[in-house]
């Protein structure tokens, strides 16, 4: 067993490990961790990953995977997703969002807590964790709300959230506004050693705006939200970060200034850690011509000398993260007029074969600089099992096929909502199969090279077949399941 899963708090806690033995022949192994790049072999063993090497032989029960052409990664990690359970279980579930990240070859991501009611109890906490483990797919890590309601007021209890399987704290969807605040929820953070996720947003400077304010926001007669909305949040944050020593972690950052400033706290030695939406990397300001409410989101879409710095930035590692701020809205809702229509977009289901189509092959960012923002580094930022391939690490994986060209079809998505700008795009490069605790848990194709059914196949029959592993529900889940039940 490696000292990173040693150091990994937040082991995968929703379900048994398999048993049996997966081989995976003949991929390109990518792990960023371990600095590996080769053609190699990879034997994962009940649920862990087992060994590394050449021309591995199949022992006797194994299943072998015929990877050759494909692309070997740990499993993908999303930091930032709104799965809508409790309350808008129309837009989403934890169900079907959890498989949605699989098709988007994601084996982890981290659930925000505004949901109705927001996630701000240990019951609240525990709820989330039982649904993901009786659906079965991607690993769900709750995000507790910071303050009770996340009302901006009141500090939740931080302990027993994180007790109860927390992994960060934020009042996402809005800003910790009150500076005093703040600093007591940065302070107590770092007793329990978990990053404070900020959505930053001064809501006097935002007033009510719905896109960039700009060249085109003039144009179009709308509202403008000014950059400086988000920067003089990032950096009053920063001087708080620093003062009190926590680890502050800023969600969708938007800017070139606000990414000037986290590259400057880092060179100054602040715990600071920030992430990047891939829509904010390959759209403007300008996809919202035309009112186009699927453009619309918050952050706004910002300008091409903001879009040019972040890609710069996160080739940099000044951004540490990718994650997708995926967000499910109801089909009628983004149809209204532009000022009245909701933030936000979905993105597990595009994010990676939109970012190697408009970064990697672009000559923007590496593969292995890409893989490490979406796998190696949330898990290191939120001390999770897995973002490496090392022997005893768990085994989620990502088998990528980096040639697989596919056309963004909304209506295929396996997530419940349909709220996307990238419909008809033309991608490069998906995910073909991805593995949760050395199970298949989804593949793109029925390859007759895979032995067995995977869990869920890349179809309406997935969906259907989702609800079907109920009995893997470990003990503790259960309990925390019954305490969700009786709320
Ligand atoms: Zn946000
Ligand atoms: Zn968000």
């Amino acid at each position: 067993m490696s000292g990173r899963r040693d150091a990994a708090r937040a082991a995968p806690p929703q379900r048994a490990a398999s048993r049996g033995e997966l081989l995976l022949k003949g991929g390109r192994i990518v792990d960023p961790r371990a600095g590996i790049d080769a053609r190699l072999d990879l034997r994962l063993e009940d649920g862990c990953v087992a060994e590394v090497g050449e021309r591995l032989a199949a022992r006797e029960h194994a299943r072998v995977i015929d990877c050759s052409g494909k692309v070997v990664v740990p499993g993908l990690i999303d930091a930032h997703v709104h799965l809508r359970e409790p309350g808008r279980e129309d837009e989403e579930t934890i169900e079907s969002g959890s498989l949605a990240a699989l098709a988007g070859g994601f084996t982890s991501v981290l659930a925000m807590p505004n949901t109705d009611p927001v996630t701000d109890s240990q019951a609240a906490v525990g709820f989330i964790r039982a649904q993901a483990a009786r659906a079965g797919h991607a690993h769900v890590y709750p995000i507790a709300a910071a303050t009770r309601g996340s009302l901006g007021s009141e500090m939740s209890e931080i302990g027993d959230l994180v007790a109860a399987g927390a992994v960060a704290i934020t009042d996402d969807g809005r800003p910790i506004a009150d500076a005093g605040v703040m600093r007591r929820i940065l302070e107590y953070s770092r007793i329990f050693d978990v990053p404070v996720v900020q959505h930053c947003e001064d809501l006097a400077l935002t007033d009510g705006g719905v896109m960039h304010e700009g060249r085109i926001s003039t144009r179009l007669g709308l509202k403008g939200i000014p950059a400086a909305s988000e920067e003089v949040v990032v950096a009053r944050d920063l001087i708080l970060a620093e003062l009190t020593g926590a680890h502050y972690h800023v969600a969708h950052l938007s800017t070139a200034r606000s990414a000037e400033l986290v590259a400057e706290a880092k060179r100054r030695g602040v715990r600071v850690t920030a992430e990047v939406t891939p829509h904010h990397l390959v759209l403007t300001e300008e996809a919202a011509d035309g009112y186009d409410t699927q453009a619309k989101m918050n952050p706004p879409l910002r300008s091409g000398r903001d879009v040019e710095a972040l890609r710069e930035a996160l080739a940099a590692g000044t951004l540490d993260i990718v994650a997708t701020d995926h967000a499910p809205h109801h089909y009628d809702e983004k149809e209204r007029e532009f000022d009245f229509a909701p933030f936000g977009i979905l993105g597990l289901e595009t994010a990676f074969g939109l970012l190697h189509t408009e970064l990697v092959l672009a000559g923007r960012i590496g593969l292995a600089d890409l893989i490490e923002r979406m796998s190696p580094a949330p898990a290191r930022i939120f001390h999770l099992a897995g973002g490496g391939l090392e022997v005893g690490q768990v085994a989620d994986v990502t088998v990528l096929d980096l040639e697989r060209e596919w056309t963004v079809e909304p209506e295929a998505f396996l997530s419940k909502s349909r709220n996307t700008p990238f419909g008809g795009r033309q991608l490069v490069g998906r995910a073909w199969m991805t593995i949760v605790d050395g199970q298949v848990a989804w593949r793109l194709d029925r390859d007759p090279a895979v032995a067995d059914e995977p869990r869920h196949a890349a179809s309406a029959a997935g969906r259907r077949s989702a609800t079907a592993r109920q009995g893997k529900v470990r003990s503790p889940a259960s309990a925390h399941a019954r305490e969700g039940a009786a709320r």
